[in-house]
């Protein structure tokens, strides 16, 4: 069965037709191509406007990466779906277009609906589940929430891009089995929320690389699924012309250098190509600038900018999504009024981590940090004890603008001259951060970016500087002789160079003052260059900084703990290889723990890391890379302004080698997807293994009773099912009744899963009824011998829980055995 969609955005087929019979072939053939990174060239005579694309789905980067250009920071994307809200992602996914919209982007990069395969994925926390229905209904509620605006999301990366080791080439040996049953379905639920774009990946899945793949664009993509947006390849990904071309890709990004354009019009003259096949990829293009208002004569979305409260929805956002994990003797909420000193540590607390790395990067206006979050909560009640005890980060910090002075105006921050082989200035920005990356963005002629600045110092002793990045540099600080260098990555992976660039240290004794530092970069022949330059103060030894932070906990009413990743942790470009906080924070942990029965941790990550101490402490609050606003979110739900309500969308494993899938390394370039739907809690379920925290867990503030189950089938072949529930605790909460089904089957085989879930809200001692309707499909399996949807008749159990774990309520169904229906579109 093919999709046929009757929506509000159906745009008139047959006024484009006529668009496209006025362009030549080298016009249609332009249009296909990226004019830069993150265009496609406007054709004037059809009333064709510049479309300009901006990654996602941290918010909306725009055409540069530079701190002047500022985007909203949402939480990542795994904080989203631990919502398990897809009106609240819908809301979210809404403010997201209204500020694509401010910023003229037509064609939003996001979201990331690849699978939380393993917790070791470098682009887990821009991902959202390892669950199939939660990840579709997250899907669902964003696609919406973005496209209501008048905004073309791009569901990516299509398809079998859990891995970021050798990203570009490996290719993914997937059963057919798993991926109509797991990975498909997530791609299918963006296509039936109407998505305008998808995205083809890098990888190949099958032995074909993905913009070469026919039969998974055009064959499942196009026809089974009946998509009618436009595939764009991810960013360098088109390696062939006419193969990918005739595969179904539809846009070569970027451009202008491209195997397309000149070669694709040769290709459709040899006959290699149809016209009709390019003429397809265009009308494609055409609709997609149709729905989003870039094309003239058709009606464009109403108008739309980012509302006022946009940074009080997305701390609100950030509070709700957070997880509590652990809450021993009620200590959180806190209660303000109980506190007279409160010792708080980390370095997380000054300088959280609000996002990870990678492509999904935007500079946010300010990002606020949980310490100010928490004096502002607590107002001069309660003293605050702030010692950061450890240090996680690699490489040195950047210099912030307002210690640095333009040495020729004296205004706060960078002077930056873009300057020839000869020494002319071409041009000269004042930047406002010490790391710069330009993409496609430095004038033509550049041959050398001069940084200049003043750096004030408070303290006299040695300093550290850094230059990162590759390439070659020269490094002058004060009156010392400029020293030459030269770092080389070692990384051919162009984000992970960025993420995680070479450093060279030069140490300086200064004294207190103002010094001179001047720093020049050659520019390469490769149109990006990113590098920086970092500086650390005189500090005291680690041993001294790890005691001080006992010492505060010791004296403290209560502790509170932050740990967490760093964006050299979590990012594209590259796999992690443990699950391990970076630094001596779990040691820290464990030794305030031991000296504060008070100590409340908080983890300030995307991805699952081992908690070693989370027995020893009492309580532990998941709070993600919460985005900008992430410092007031996270004071607002350690003292209850708001219910952290957030429930795991992902596994915990109690040790990383718990983890049902290690290899995200290629082997002799093969991912082999060998555990095929076996993943995530359904593998835990299998092997008995005991997660730290299990899919789904998520305490809140209240507890609830489940009172009563009644499943019914309904004439459509669904099920309905009411789960009743009673909140035990003292004040209103937020439940996710969460239902599952299997663990059985007829032939004991059919595994554990989630089929649907629903939220409730209640005050103290009431009940509320949850309403869940599974459909027909999501009972089904996929049966690879007759290559179709079965539902095997037979006796099923449909669990209602609390987690993947805590199940409460069972009511039996009898299916009757059937063909179901192909796509649930
Ligand atoms: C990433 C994509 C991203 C693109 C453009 C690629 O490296 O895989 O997710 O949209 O770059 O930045």
């Amino acid at each position: 069965m093919v999709y046929s969609r009757d929506d509000a955005t159906a745009v008139d087929e047959d006024k484009l037709g006529k668009l496209l019979a006025e362009l030549t072939l080298e016009e249609k053939v332009g249009l296909l191509t990226g004019a830069d990174f993150w265009s496609l060239d406007p054709i004037e005579k059809i009333g064709l406007r510049k479309l300009l694309l901006s990654d996602g789905p941290n918010g909306v980067r725009g055409t540069t990466w530079d701190e002047r250009d500022t985007s909203l920071l949402f939480p990542n994307p795994s904080a989203l779906s631990a919502t398990w809200d897809p009106e609240q992602v819908e809301r979210a996914g809404a403010l997201m277009g209204a500020q694509a919209r401010d910023k003229g982007i037509a064609w939003l990069l996001a979201p990331n609906i690849n699978m939380h395969r393993s917790p070791l994925g470098g682009r887990h926390f821009e991902c959202y589940s390892e669950d199939p229905l939660l990840t579709s209904a997250i899907v669902e509620g964003f696609v919406s929430g973005v496209q209501a605006n008048g905004v073309a999301v791009t569901i990516k990366h299509y398809i079998g891009n859990e891995s970021e080791t050798d990203r570009m080439t490996y290719d993914a040996r997937i059963s057919e089995k798993a991926l109509r049953e797991v990975y498909l379905v997530p791609f299918e639920a963006g296509v039936r929320a109407g998505a305008w774009s998808v995205m083809a990946s890098y990888n190949s899945v099958n032995g074909a690389s993905l913009t070469d793949n026919r039969r998974l664009l055009t064959e499942i993509l196009k026809e089974e699924m009946g998509f009618d947006g436009a595939v764009v390849s991810d960013w360098f990904a088109t390696r062939s012309t006419a193969a990918s071309a005739n595969a179904g890709l539809d846009v070569a990004m970027p451009g202008p250098q491209s195997p397309w354009n000149e070669a694709l019009v040769a290709a459709v003259r040899a006959g290699e190509v149809a016209e009709s096949v390019v003429d397809d990829k265009v009308l494609r293009v055409l609709r997609l600038a149709a729905r989003t208002g870039y094309l003239d004569g058709f009606d464009g979305p109403a108008p739309s900018t980012t509302p006022d409260d946009a940074c009080d929805q997305l701390r609100n956002i950030a509070a709700r999504a957070m997880v509590v994990l652990r809450n021993e003797n009620g200590a959180l909420p806190l209660v303000t009024s109980s506190l007279d000193r409160v010792a708080v540590l980390g370095p997380n607390a000054a300088l959280p981590t609000a996002q990870g790395g990678g492509s999904a990067h935007v500079n946010p206006a300010h990002v606020t940090n949980p310490l100010d979050g928490l004096r502002e909560v607590f107002g001069d009640s309660v003293e605050i004890d702030y010692q950061e005890g450890v240090s996680t980060q690699r490489i040195l910090p950047a210099i912030p603008a307002d210690v640095a002075r333009d040495p020729e105006t004296g205004e706060p921050g960078f002077r930056v001259d873009f300057v020839s082989a000869d020494g002319t200035v071409l041009g000269t920005e004042r930047r406002l951060a010490s790391r710069l990356v330009f993409m496609g963005t430095v004038p033509p002629g550049t041959a050398e970016l001069r940084i200049r600045t003043d750096l004030t110092v408070t303290e006299a002793g040695a300093h550290q500087f850094s230059v990162t990045g590759s390439g070659q540099y020269s490094l002058t600080i004060g009156e010392a002789a400029p020293q030459a260098i030269t770092l080389t990555s070692a990384d051919n992976d162009l984000v992970a160079d960025l993420v995680k660039p070479p450093e060279h240290r030069v140490s300086a004794l200064l004294d207190a003052g103002t010094v001179a530092v001047e720093l020049r970069a050659a520019v390469p022949e490769f149109p990006m260059m990113m590098f920086g330059l970092n500086h650390a103060a005189p500090r005291a030894g680690a041993d001294d900084a790890f005691a001080a932070a006992v010492e505060a906990a010791r004296n403290a009413d209560v502790t509170l703990v932050f740990v967490g990743t760093t964006d050299e942790v979590e990012s594209e470009g590259f796999d992690r290889t443990d699950l391990l906080l970076p630094g001596r924070q779990d040691e820290l942990v464990s030794a305030v723990a031991a000296v504060n029965p008070r100590t409340i941790v908080i983890v300030n990550a995307g991805a699952p890391v081992e908690m070693p101490w989370r027995n020893e402490v009492e309580a532990v609050l998941w709070a993600w890379l919460p985005g900008q606003e992430g410092g007031g979110a996270i004071a607002d739900a350690l003292t209850g302004v708001v219910e952290p309500g957030g429930r795991l969308p992902t596994t915990f494993p109690a040790v990383g080698a718990d983890a049902p899938v290690l290899s995200t390394q290629p082997v002799d370039g093969v991912v082999d997807y060998t555990e095929g739907s076996t993943f995530g809690y359904r593998a835990y379920e299998k092997a008995a293994t005991v997660p730290a925290y299990p899919f789904g867990h998520g305490l809140g503030y209240t507890t609830w009773a489940y009172e009563e189950i009644t499943a019914t089938e309904t004439d459509s072949g669904a099920v309905t099912v009411e789960v009743s529930v009673r909140n035990t605790g003292g004040r209103t909460g937020r439940e996710v009744v969460q239902l599952y089904v299997g663990g059985e089957g007829p032939d004991g085989t059919d595994p554990l899963r989630l089929v649907g879930f629903a939220s409730v809200t209640a005050a103290a001692d009431d009940t509320a009824t949850a309403l869940i309707t599974v459909d027909r499909r999501t009972f089904a399996c996929w049966d690879e011998t007759a290559s179709e949807w079965r539902v095997v008749g037979g006796s099923r159990a449909l669990v209602a829980a609390r987690s993947a774990t805590d199940r409460r309520l069972t009511a039996r169904i009898e299916l009757k055995d059937s063909a179901a229906c192909p796509w649930n579109l």
